[in-house]
């Protein structure tokens, strides 16, 4: 078997988002896989700015709501030693742009938890499950305690 080389770990800023990022961190030590890590802006307005859905990380808006993700997803993937080229926050829809993301990005297995924000009453979440359905390449689900 071919061992995976990109792992792409999502987050939705949940309560279980450490418990999935330590495990896609571990597993992709072992494997000696680049990880990237990525948040789907999914709650809040699209800011009326210069650039596209990709949001710039090194670069200040004057959108407070905007700069907190970004201030949550810097956290999370500098406890992980994440590079900065490996950050990613995007605007849309998060199933189909995680899963256009990987194909993008050659991604070889996309790390979510069983369940995060939507999916709390569900074996696996509705964005776990649509990231199945419309991702190319392996999806793992980190099953999270009940
Ligand atoms: P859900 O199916 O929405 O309950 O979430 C299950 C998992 O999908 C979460 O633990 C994350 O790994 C991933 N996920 C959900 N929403 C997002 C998002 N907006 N951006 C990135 N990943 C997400």
């Amino acid at each position: 078997m071919n061992q995976y080389k990109n792992i792409l770990l999502t987050i939705d800023f949940s309560e279980y988002d450490k418990f999935v990022a330590d495990k896609a961190s571990d597993l992709a030590k072992q494997l000696n896989a680049e990880l990237s890590i990525i948040h789907i802006l999914d709650d809040i307005p699209m800011p009326d700015t210069p650039y596209g859905t990709v949001i710039p990380l090194d670069e200040d808006s004057s959108y407070p709501m905007l700069e907190a993700e970004k201030t949550q997803l810097k956290q999370l993937a500098d406890n992980l030693a994440i590079a900065s080229t490996d950050r990613w926050l995007i605007w849309g829809e998060p199933k189909q742009e995680i899963a256009l993301f990987a194909e993008r990005e050659k991604i070889d297995l996309i790390i979510v938890g069983s369940h995060g924000r939507h999916g709390l009453a569900l074996l696996l979440g509705s964005t776990a499950n649509g990231v199945l359905h419309h991702a190319k390449c392996d999806v793992l689900a980190i099953r999270l305690p009940d």
